[in-house]
């Protein structure tokens, strides 16, 4: 085994903005993110973010998507 291939794989803690935290390994430490599987609308659902006031439903319904298949 040869050293110095690797690079550091530390004990990493990302950060929201939601304020979510999340403990993770990665060669980069104390990494900042906007959006999260916690608070993105495309995890929850709910559109919290993106969608207030039904700006989604008005977009999918220019574009013609439903959500039928
Ligand atoms: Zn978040």
């Amino acid at each position: 085994m040869k050293e110095g291939i690797h690079p550091n794989y530390q004990q990493t803690v990302i950060k929201c903005a939601c304020g979510a935290t999340y403990n993770t390994g990665s060669t980069k430490k104390d990494l900042h993110v906007e959006i999260c599987s916690n608070c993105h609308p495309f995890f929850t659902g709910k559109q919290k973010l993106v969608d207030t006031g039904g700006r989604v439903d008005k977009f999918k319904k220019r574009f013609g998507i439903t959500d039928k298949e």
